[in-house]
C-alpha cells in the first residue's frame, strides 16, 4: 500500500491507470476509520481493480465553532487498517495543498444543500461538494462510494456528478451500526459512556417512526414525528436541530407520507452532533 500526499502525485497516477485501462474505487473520508467506513473500503475492493482512500479533514466544511482542531486524527492506525483491507493507495493532503492561496472555486448544489443539515451549518455542503470535486479530479474513480448516514451529503453528490457530467458512478452504501443500533461514526469517540447509551435512543425513535409509516398507507409527517419524539425527548439534555420526514428526492418536507420516506434527525448530546436516518418505503 502506498501513502501519497502530493494532489499532482495523485493525479500523475492516477491518469497512468486510466491509460493502462484500470478501473478505480474512490472511498472519501475524513479518517478516524471504524467499520463503516470499511464496508464502503471492502465493497469498493469487490467492485474494482484499485482502491484509493482519502483521509482529509476538510476544512472548507467545517463552520468556525466546529470541531476542527479537535477532530480524531489517528492516521498510523487509518493507515494499517486500509492495509489490512486491501487499499492500494490512501490519499491523504495537507490542507494547504488542496487549498492552495488564491484558491477561489466553490461548488454549490443549490436546492438539495437548503434543507435537514443544510439550514444548521451553513456552508458545510459547499466545502463537502468542493473538496469531493477535486477528489473526483485527482483520483479519476470509475466508483465512488458513500454511506447512507450521511443520507444529503450523498444526494448532493450524486446530483453534482450528474449535472457536472462527472464519469463517476455514486454507489449507495447502508448504515452500519453498533450492536445497540447506533449509528457508527467518528464522532461517537467524543461520548462519555452514558451519553452512548442514551444515544441509542436515536435510532429506537427512528425505528418508532419507520413503525408508524409502515402501519399506515397514508399518515401525516405529525403523526410520525410525534412517535419518534416520544423516544428522543428521553435523551438527558439533549439539543435537538431537527427530526424530519422528508422526500426522499427532494430532502423537501412533506406534509403527509404515502409509501416512501426519509425520516431524519441531527442532535445535540452535551457536545457532540450526532446525525442518523431511515429510508422508509411503504
Ligand atoms: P466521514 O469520514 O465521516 O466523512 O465518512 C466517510 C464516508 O463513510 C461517508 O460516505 C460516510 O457516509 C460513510 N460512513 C460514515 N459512517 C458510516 C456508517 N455508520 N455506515 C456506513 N457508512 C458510513
Amino acid at each position: 500500500m502506498k501513502t501519497i500526499r502530493s494532489p499532482r502525485q495523485m493525479q500523475s497516477l492516477a491518469l497512468a491507470w486510466r491509460r493502462a485501462g484500470k478501473t478505480v474505487g474512490l472511498v472519501p473520508t475524513m479518517g478516524a476509520l471504524h467499520e463503516g467506513h470499511l464496508s464502503l473500503v471492502r465493497r469498493a475492493r469487490a467492485e474494482n481493480e484499485i482502491v484509493v482512500v482519502s483521509i482529509f479533514v476538510n476544512p472548507a466544511q467545517f463552520g468556525p465553532k466546529e470541531d476542527y482542531l479537535r477532530y480524531p486524527r489517528p492516521f498510523a492506525k487509518d493507515k494499517r487498517l486500509c492495509e489490512r483491507a486491501g487499499v492500494n493507495v490512501v490519499f491523504s493532503p495537507s490542507p494547504s495543498a488542496m487549498y492552495a492561496e488564491g484558491h477561489d472555486t466553490w461548488v454549490t448544489v443549490e436546492k438539495l444543500s437548503r434543507p435537514l443539515c443544510g439550514a444548521f451549518r451553513p456552508g458545510h455542503f459547499r466545502g463537502v461538494a468542493t473538496v469531493v470535486a477535486k477528489l473526483f479530479n485527482l483520483v479519476q474513480p470509475a466508483r465512488a462510494y458513500f454511506g447512507m448516514k450521511d443520507f444529503q451529503q450523498m444526494c448532493i453528490i450524486e446530483r453534482m456528478a450528474e449535472d457536472l457530467h462527472m464519469p463517476v458512478k455514486i454507489v449507495r452504501c447502508p448504515i452500519l451500526r453498533d450492536p445497540g443500533g447506533l449509528a457508527l461514526s467518528s464522532r461517537n469517540a467524543y461520548l462519555a459512556p452514558q451519553e452512548r447509551q442514551a444515544a441509542r435512543n436515536i435510532s429506537l425513535a427512528l425505528r418508532a417512526a419507520e413503525e408508524v409509516i409502515k402501519s399506515h398507507a397514508r399518515v401525516p409527517s405529525a403523526k410520525v414525528t410525534a412517535a419518534a419524539w416520544s423516544i428522543l425527548r428521553k435523551i438527558p439534555g439533549m439539543r435537538l436541530d431537527y427530526l424530519s420526514v422528508a422526500d426522499p428526492a427532494t430532502l423537501e418536507p412533506l406534509a403527509l407520507v404515502r409509501g416512501r420516506a426519509l425520516v431524519a434527525a441531527a442532535l445535540w448530546i452535551g457536545n457532540t452532533r450526532l446525525i442518523d436516518n431511515r429510508l422508509v418505503r411503504n
